[in-house]
């Protein structure tokens, strides 16, 4: 999915200060309970996170931090292999 293909004006982030979604990892992690609130009632959650897997690898996306997303691509990478 592509930046431009994501409905974001009816992102549940939209008007909050973005600069908490990119803080350094270390100093994010005691914001990432409420960001992950804000996530979980997004309307376009699932779509922020297919653009966010494949498309950013820094700061906190649809629930998931970096290291997360990560995961998400080496764990679809291996399901596409096996099939
Ligand atoms: S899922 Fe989270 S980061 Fe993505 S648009 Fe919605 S509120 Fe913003």
């Amino acid at each position: 999915m592509k930046y431009d293909e994501v409905e974001w004006e009816a992102a549940a982030c939209k008007g909050i200060n973005t600069d908490l979604f990119f803080l350094e990892r270390g100093e994010g992690v005691s914001f990432y309970p409420q960001l992950r609130k804000i996530c979980q009632s997004c309307p376009i959650y699932s779509e922020c996170l297919e653009y966010a897997v494949w498309n950013e690898t820094e700061g906190f996306w649809a629930a998931t931090t970096p290291n997360e997303r990560q995961r998400l691509r080496s764990s679809s990478r291996r399901r596409d292999d096996a099939a």
